[in-house]
């Protein structure tokens, strides 16, 4: 069977038609011979079984043979001692030390489905955070305007905006609409300071009704900040009984609150149940009755196709330490459309005109960035909504990061996304029509419509069965999301899990429930 077909018939909106035979190791690591991105997984480090157990650094990478990549490492008394001088590199747990970079041990494989909450390692970021040490330790501050040939990176001052340039297929947009900065929660407080403004009769902003936390506190206290009662300016759209929220009511709220709307802030993903929404539906149709339109990216970024700059977003914001890989607080990105990122010279006064913003003095015009006066002059774009000199170490991780999708694209992404979320769904679907038991395991939340998803499957347990459910995985070196009371949610991350990972990961949780 063609992976090809079923990435046609997925991307047509058809059923898959997966052949009978489907659940089996041979047909997982049949489609995984024909996947063109395999090649991919090598760039990561994954989490081993012997690793999960390590107690202690020890100098040892997961995968990979230690001396390739460690050059010192600490000692128990916190001395740097060179390694390869004691052999003990204790994470084989099959006695071989076979651990040679490419020669991973079969048995010793984690499965890694949790890149919606955390990304797994890419080696490049090694690399990249190498590089800017050795800069930085060789050349001190002159690295703020030098970089070095062989360097991956850029000089200090232009490694923002080098990654927003590698983000512009990620979310569909120019680079100067892209800004690398802060983290998501600061964004889309600096992106709503600029962007909701409320008048006494549009003041409301229409948000759903159980957005991640974060979200909530950010636009309750937006609210609050302009002397507005959140009860009265704060419109949450409710899902139906199944938890999922049909585009059809969003269109229906806006137009319930048309006339006193100043924004609307949606998750393009939701967190909990996986629903991908219809960003350029919602976006066009909000903005048609005069509403600002944001969008919130945590998942959406580098797990779906996005097309922010056709769809007309206004603004919209991501964090880059799910999807995107950058690693634990990595630094986040922000989209402003062009239209809103104009500058304009007023022709009597020759003074800038441009949107109001918080203003620091990394949103400042390279050219005049230095010059020390008080005439704020905004770089063009996105980048004039910066406020601080961004670190570069956070810069140079997510760098890395973004050099692995530079390899691929979004496109190619997705379309093996979708087969591997629909294979995912269809082992889940085995498992519940072999129980005996009366009441089902567990219900998918997600949609059952691939257009209406990313890679997440979230998968309501009967209640119970999580710590069981947990304990297997965790047995088996399996990570993935855990929500009490009952939740698992399910990430197969195109870049680095394979077909055969997701079988695997459907026999740990088929043996949890005792199948
Ligand atoms: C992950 C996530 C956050 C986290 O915010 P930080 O500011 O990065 O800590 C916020 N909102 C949503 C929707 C998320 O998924």
């Amino acid at each position: 069977m063609e992976l090809s077909t079923f990435v046609e018939r997925l991307r047509n909106g058809e059923a898959p038609k997966f052949p009978h035979d489907a659940n089996s190791l041979a047909f997982a690591q049949g489609l995984d011979a024909q996947d063109k991105l395999s090649h991919l997984r090598d760039e990561f480090i994954l989490p081993t079984k012997s690793s999960l157990k390590k107690k202690a650094l020890d100098g040892s990478i997961p995968g990979m043979f230690p001396s390739a990549v460690c050059q010192t490492r600490l000692t128990e008394s916190g001395e740097a001692s060179h390694n390869g001088t004691n052999g003990t590199n204790g994470h084989s747990t099959n006695g071989t030390n076979g651990h040679t970079n490419g020669h991973k041990s079969e048995s010793d494989e984690g499965l890694y489905f949790v890149g919606n909450s955390l990304g797994a390692q890419p080696k490049a970021i090694r690399t990249y955070l190498n590089a800017q040490l050795e800069t930085w330790a060789s050349i001190g501050v002159n690295g703020h305007f030098a970089s070095y040939e062989n360097s991956p990176l850029t000089q200090w001052q232009d490694l923002a905006e080098d990654c927003a340039i590698k983000s512009t297929d990620i979310v569909g947009a120019s680079a100067s609409e892209i800004v690398i900065m802060n983290t998501l929660t600061v964004n889309l407080h600096m992106l709503m300071a600029s962007f909701y403004k409320p008048t006494e009769k549009r003041h409301k902003i229409i948000l759903e009704w159980k957005p991640f936390p974060s979200d909530h506190y950010a636009i309750e206290s937006q609210v609050v900040l302009h002397g507005l009662d959140p009860e009265k300016s704060m419109v949450k759209i409710q899902p139906n009984e199944d938890s999922l929220i049909p585009t059809e009511k969003i269109l229906a709220t806006i137009d319930e609150h048309a006339e006193e709307t100043a924004l609307i802030l949606l998750p393009g993903i939701q967190y909990y149940t996986g629903q991908l929404f219809d960003i350029p539906r919602i976006t066009a149709y909000a903005k048609s009755k005069g509403i600002v339109v944001g969008w919130d990216l945590a998942h959406a970024a580098g797990n779906v196709e996005l097309k922010l700059h056709d769809w007309d977003v206004d603004f919209a914001c991501w964090c880059t330490y799910k999807y995107i890989n950058g690693g634990p607080g990595s630094i986040a990105g922000a989209f402003v459309h062009e239209k809103h990122g104009k500058v304009e010279f007023d022709s009597t006064t020759g003074k800038p005109i441009y949107r109001p913003r918080l203003m620091g003095w990394y949103g400042g015009d390279k050219s005049v960035r230095f010059n020390m006066d008080n005439n704020f002059l905004p770089t063009v774009g996105a980048g004039g909504f910066q406020v601080s000199n961004p670190s570069a170490i956070d810069l140079a991780s997510l760098s890395g990061a973004l050099s692995i999708f530079n390899k691929t694209s979004m496109h190619d992404l997705r379309s093996k996304a979708l087969v591997l979320t629909a294979y995912a769904e269809l082992l889940l679907d085995q498992i519940q029509a072999d129980s005996k038991d009366e009441t089902p395991l567990f219900q998918i939340l997600t949609p059952r419509d691939p257009a209406q998803r990313g890679t997440q499957l979230s998968v309501l347990l009967k209640d119970g069965l999580l710590d069981k459910v947990g304990q297997a995985l965790e047995d088996n070196g399996a990570q993935c999301d855990k929500r009490k009371p009952g939740v698992i949610r399910v990430a197969p991350v195109p870049l680095y899990t394979r077909f055969q990972d997701v079988w695997k990961f459907m026999q740990v949780l088929r043996g949890a429930l005792e199948l």
